[in-house]
Parts: structure tokens; sequence; C-alpha cells
């Protein structure tokens, strides 16, 4: 493999690297504002029987 053979290998793995890493911040940052905002504009009640269904769901003891 001679060098512009591995520059150009290099380079392609590197932007598949940033790419990835780009993919996976905005996906982070899309679930984490989605989270936010559900839990910002739901109502309390909502929230309370979520919570409580997970711990259901996790077989946590509750009543
Ligand atoms: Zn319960």
């Amino acid at each position: 493999m001679n060098n512009e053979v591995k520059a150009a290998t290099l380079n392609a793995t590197t932007i598949q690297t940033a790419d990835m890493s780009l993919v996976s911040i905005l996906g982070a940052a899309a679930l984490g504002l989605a989270l936010l905002f559900a839990a910002g504009f739901a109502q309390a009640s909502v929230m309370h029987d979520t919570a409580h269904d997970q711990r259901h769901a996790m077989a946590f003891p509750c009543h």
C-alpha cells in the first residue's frame, strides 16, 4: 500500500468516524430534548402514572 492510498483510507475513515460522531451527538440531543419537552409539558398525573407503571415494569414492589 503506497502512501497515497494510506492517506486516502485514513481520510475516509476519519470522515466516516466524524459522521458517526455527529449522528450520535444529534441523536442524543434530539432524545434529550424530546424527554425534556415531554416531561415539561405533560400533566402531573400523567407523569405520576408513567413513573408508577415503570416501577411495576421493573418488578419493584410498591403496593
Ligand atoms: Zn403500584
